[in-house]
């Protein structure tokens, strides 16, 4: 369905496209008429995405690359293949990629805690500042990012995770202000407990009782997701920039 027709042709970046809520975003760019480049860990998860996608709408404008978001020089090379293939830079990057946690404090060693950082933060980052500087010569550009209702008030147990995503938001905020006078556009969504891999993996007993208190009585669904993102992405938010949605049914408001 298409909602937002300022989408599109625009050349769309998505971490983590490959399932969840990444590969609602991906999905709803693509009806939005959009050019997507979806990202992955794995080769074989990239080509699972893409041929998923294929199969429901021969049509739609999509590759995907498995670059190490730690390696500067792997992304420089994704950016560089992304061009050619759609003939200009990306206008839209989604920095979706993330690890969640559930460790005790107790449990912890340095290892652990800088890997959750790693995808979280510091390739976020990284990320966004190989694609702002095309995004700044065309004088437009839109940067979204997931963070997580745990944003905005932790959780009991797996720190490194909210740690994280408290600073997606500072990263979020800070870039908004950096970045306006040259047209982009720096926002985050903060998900609840949105039904993907990453939530079936958790105790489901745990789940069940979250969702009972969730204003809206469910889960979030990737669609939901999308569908902020993509009216973040798009020309009705023109004037925001620096916010955290909250889209969580309620949950945290
Ligand atoms: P998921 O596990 O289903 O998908 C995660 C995606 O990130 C995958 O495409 C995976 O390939 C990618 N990824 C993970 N580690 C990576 C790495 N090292 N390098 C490259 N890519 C990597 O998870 P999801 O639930 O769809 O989560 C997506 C985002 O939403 C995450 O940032 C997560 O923190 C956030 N979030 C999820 C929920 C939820 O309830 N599902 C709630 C709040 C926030």
């Amino acid at each position: 369905m298409e909602q937002f027709s300022s989408l599109k042709d625009k050349i769309v970046l998505v971490s983590g496209g490959t399932r969840g809520i990444g590969y609602a975003i991906v999905k709803g760019f693509l009806n939005n008429g959009a050019k997507v480049a979806l990202l992955g860990s794995r080769k074989e998860s990239v080509g699972r995405a893409l041929e998923k996608l294929k199969a429901e709408n021969a049509d739609y404008a999509v590759v995907g690359y498995y670059p190490d978001l730690n390696k500067e020089q792997e992304i420089k090379e994704m950016l560089e293949e992304l061009t050619k293939q759609f003939h200009s830079s990306v206008d839209i990057l989604v920095n979706n990629a993330g690890v969640s946690d559930a460790k005790s404090i107790f449990d912890y060693d340095d290892e652990h805690f800088s890997k959750v950082m790693n995808i979280n933060v510091d390739a976020m980052f990284r990320l966004t500042r190989l694609c702002v500087p095309q995004m700044k010569e065309k004088g437009k550009g839109a940067v979204i990012n997931t963070s997580s209702m745990v944003s905005l008030y932790a959780q009991g147990s797996g720190s490194a995770y909210p740690t994280s995503k408290f600073a997606v938001n500072g990263m979020t905020k800070a870039l908004a202000r950096e970045l306006g006078k040259d047209g982009i556009r720096v926002n985050a969504v903060a998900p609840g407990i949105t039904a993907t891999d990453m939530v079936k993996a958790l105790d489901q007993k745990i789940v069940q009782r979250m969702a009972a208190n969730i204003p809206l009585q469910r889960l979030g669904e990737g669609e939901d997701i999308a569908n902020a993102v993509l009216f973040l992405a798009s020309d009705a938010a023109a004037y925001i920039t620096g916010a955290v949605l909250s889209v969580d049914g309620g949950f945290v408001g």
